[in-house]
């Protein structure tokens, strides 16, 4: 996985649409991403 931008379009795990996706929230390799849809996904980053 690459360095990831402060914004990414990806599939959305809640309503299964594509979305895009801003940070939030980062604690350690936990990066937690909300989209303009107030939905949010957790992410493990595990480096590139
Ligand atoms: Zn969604």
């Amino acid at each position: 996985m690459d360095l990831w931008p402060l914004a990414a379009v990806m599939l959305c795990p809640n309503c299964r649409s594509r979305e895009l996706f801003l940070i939030d929230d980062v604690d350690g390799d936990q990066i937690t991403l909300r989209s303009l849809e107030e939905h949010t996904m957790q992410i493990t980053y595990t480096g590139p």
